[in-house]
């Protein structure tokens, strides 16, 4: 079975309580097997599996129709679909179905949410309505002994082990070794370690097999010992049973090689001395250890020559992103200031701005290339602990250093390219304020001397080129905003996207799935129906993501040897199901109090629908209500428009007291979704009008703008995504306002496509161009 490549980040933490098997000899009892490549899991943990063959589906629905659980079996090697039973491990874990989603896209799989419960030894294999099925016995746990003293030093053992090797930046979550610290039940933490560590699959059956706790913690005690030697460049012991001297002789060794400033040599060598005089592990002892490592494994010296070769750099963004013309342009230009000045100056904070899926990382890591430096991404999304970037401070039980600090350690280098991912979801809460941190880390001033709370030694950062990443700037906290310097990243027409399927995006998903060029070849028009039917966005994160679907199924055809036919327009349904539904904005022609708003959000230009509903109210007065999580900015607009409106009865040929006695009632469809922003005014005038006069707009029309109360139509951003949010749903002519008219000339053929764009300047030119002549 295809791995899931989120597992290993999206497997929930093991549940401290298990099942522990109660008096008597286990029955062998049957259940629905799911066989599994290349993996194990084990009794607590907590994982998504995806089910695609009809044999693993017919499993799952056997046990959703029985007890609910199935058993999962490692393959000894790839087996053939389906299976009898004879190629799986002997052993498993029985694992209780959490939650089963049907998914369409895949070809009919069913997305699993999975606990394990309990050990168990396979036998007697039989297909029963296509699901296999096994019998399976309990492998029943020896009762523990409380007190244990062998137990208790090998989980000492495990403990430190994990707690380092998480420090070492290989992907252990800190709740997953909260979870190793926290548990009072030293045999069961094989199930909470195992399943984060890198260990053959051999090796983790072992583990799972074993009953006698003291073998099991020694054969995970030696799994850690070993990846952590992989892990580190220059091995360390982790038995602390007894120091012995050669080690710490070591470790000065290092410290000397590593040769960090004075001060923080001098902090390292007297805890060197400290541990060296240590009786044996206390935590104390083991906490100042992981220390010095930490300290060891900052790269204080090592660094990356800079180079630019401007002609190489513009070759290398080329030959990585197709269009992109300014962004590439900005780049070359920072890039050519750096070839001038070196480190002289201080290179600008450059912040890439877009919607998801525009290239904003892809062009980071690229410009890195050109730099010659390594680039390592921080991801700042729902970062709101100040500890995650600054680091905890060491009382602290299984305290680390923060993301800058592991990202240097990371690159190996003193000055690598840092990307801030994400920078305007920094989130600020009462555990402390993570802007600030960065800031001082970002501040030219200060960031020679970064201090983090783990490391509590200065930590020069001055070397490092910030790159930072975001959706928006408004959300941005000032004091970061302040110091960065935006290269908008414009959304993709369709013309640009069909380019970057076919240069870059379908080559690059074939290598992936070992497919040649032969194998799959689509032509514009599929790839055009593709992007048109089954993706809505600005980036090209969702067509990517399809042409791997359509690369992962041909990749299945080859591999099983069946015939088959080239992709088109026509068969693209059965290759990826029907196209998704979407509700169509534009309104029914004809319609009254209706109009298409457009709206430019953090995933680029969207329609924003506006209704409006008359029906009676209080006698002499006029009552308004705004429904559908319209914002503070938007429901201002709703009354500025209602006001302009009223205030211009005459001019709409209405009779003055046609809003008396009437209830107003805006809604912004689809409810749920928040909407904001002031560019809406134009549209919510129209869409009144046409309530009002009961006279329908033209069809096919969209429409942006900000409007006042004396009616004069303000300028609006986000101009292109807007049109090309336009296109995406059909729409022929778009009201803009006048005063984004050199924008709007500016503009390529290719983002306006065949619309027609009116402008319009104030409020009632606006209603009158909108409003349909019959
Ligand atoms: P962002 O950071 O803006 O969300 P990414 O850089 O993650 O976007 O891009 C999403 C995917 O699309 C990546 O695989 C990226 O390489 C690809 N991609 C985006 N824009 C282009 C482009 N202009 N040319 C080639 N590939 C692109």
């Amino acid at each position: 079975m295809a791995r899931d490549p989120r597992e290993r980040e999206s497997a929930t933490l093991p549940f401290d309580d298990f099942p522990v098997a109660k008096g008597g000899a286990p029955k062998p009892q049957a259940y629905p097997v799911l066989s599994i490549q290349d993996s194990v899991y084990f009794p607590g943990q907590v994982f998504p599996l995806f089910a695609e063959n009809a044999q693993k589906i017919a499993a799952v629905r056997a046990a959703l129709a029985g007890s609910g659980k199935v058993v999962l079996a490692t393959e000894v090697q790839p087996v053939s679909e389906p299976t009898t039973g004879d190629d799986l491990h002997p052993v498993g874990v029985v694992a209780e179905v959490l939650n089963a989603q049907e998914e369409p896209e895949d070809g009919g799989g069913l997305r699993l949410l999975l606990e394990g419960l309990f050990r168990v030894e396979l036998a007697d294999y039989t297909v029963d309505h296509d699901a296999l099925t096994a019998s399976a016995t309990e492998l029943v746990e020896p009762e523990t002994i409380p007190g244990d003293v062998r137990l208790a030093a090998l989980a000492r053992t495990i403990r430190a082990g994990f707690e380092s090797l998480a420090r070492e930046g290989v992907g252990i979550p800190p709740d997953a070794v909260a979870a190793a610290l926290k548990t009072d039940r030293p045999e069961r933490l094989p199930d909470l370690v195992a399943p984060w560590l890198d260990a053959p699959i051999p090796e983790k059956l072992a583990l799972l097999k074993e009953t006698a706790h003291e073998k099991r913690l020694e054969l995970l005690a030696k799994l850690i010992q070993r990846e952590r030697e992989a892990v580190r460049a220059a091995p360390l012991e982790i038995d602390l049973d007894a120091p012995d001297t050669t080690e710490w002789e070591e470790l000065f060794q290092r410290l000397e090689a590593a040769a960090p400033p004075t001060e923080v040599a001098k902090r390292a060598e007297s805890a060197l001395q400290r541990l060296a005089r240590s009786p044996g592990p206390t935590p104390e002892s083991e906490g100042l250890q992981h220390w010095v490592e930490t300290i060891l494994s900052i790269p204080w010296n090592a660094e990356a020559e800079e180079r630019v070769d401007l002609p190489e750099a513009e070759q290398l963004l080329n030959a990585a992103h197709f269009g992109q013309e300014s962004v590439k342009e900005r780049l070359l230009e920072f890039l050519a200031v750096r070839k001038l000045a070196g480190n002289r100056l201080r290179p600008p904070l450059l912040c890439f701005v877009g919607a998801p899926g525009v290239g904003k990382t892809s062009v980071a890591l690229s410009l890195a290339e050109a730099l010659g430096r390594p680039c390592v991404r921080v991801a700042l999304g729902g970062v709101r602990d100040e500890a995650e970037i600054r680091g905890h401070r060491r009382t602290y039980v299984g305290a680390m250093p923060g993301r800058l600090v592991a990202a240097i350690r990371q690159s190996g280098v003193r000055n690598p390219v840092i990307v801030l991912d994400e920078l305007d979801k920094l989130a600020s809460d009462l555990r402390g304020d993570p802007a600030s941190a960065l800031l001082e880390a970002l501040d030219p001033e200060q960031n020679h001397a970064f201090h983090d709370h783990y490391l509590d030694v200065p930590l020069d950062l001055s070397q490092v080129l910030f790159v930072a990443t975001a959706n928006r700037t408004d959300t941005i906290l000032p004091a970061l905003r302040d110091r960065l310097e935006s290269v908008p990243f414009p959304s993709y027409t369709e013309r640009e996207k069909l380019g970057i399927a076919q240069n870059h995006l379908l080559p690059r998903q074939r290598e992936s799935h070992a497919l040649e060029p032969t194998d799959l070849e689509l032509t514009d028009e599929t790839v055009s129906s593709l992007i048109a039917g089954w993706t809505s966005e600005a980036g090209v994160r969702e067509l990517e993501r399809k042409l791997g679907a359509l690369c992962r199924k041909v990749a299945r055809k080859r591999a099983e040897e069946k015939p088959f036919e080239t992709p088109t327009p026509e068969t693209l349904p059965e290759w990826l199901g029907p196209p998704p539904l979407r509700p169509d904005p534009l309104p029914p022609p004809g319609s009254l109090g209706v109009a298409l708003g457009l709206a430019f959000t953090e995933r680029g230009g969207e329609t924003l629908p506006v209704e409006v509903a008359l029906t009676a109210g209080m006698p002499g007065e006029t009552r308004l209500t705004v429904t559908g999580s319209a914002g503070d900015v938007l429901q201002e607009s709703v009354r500025t428009a209602l006001s302009f409106v009223a205030s211009n009865l005459d001019a709409l040929g209405m009779p003055q007291d046609s809003l008396l006695g009437r209830h107003v009632h805006v809604h912004f469809p689809s409810g749920a979704t928040p909407k904001d922003g002031p560019s809406a005014g134009v549209a919510i005038a129209c869409a009144l009008t046409s309530a009002l006069t009961e006279r329908p707009l033209l069809p096919e029309l969209a429409m942006t703008g900000e409007i006042t109360l004396r009616g004069q139509v303000l300028p609006i951003g986000g101009l292109r995504d807007k049109l090309l949010a336009a296109l995406r749903v059909g729409v022929k002519i778009v009201l803009i306002p006048e005063a984004n008219r050199a924008e709007a000339d500016a503009l390529s053929p290719e983002a306006v496509g065949d619309l027609e764009i009116r402008l319009v300047s104030n409020g009632l030119s606006a209603i009158s161009a909108a409003l349909s002549a019959n």
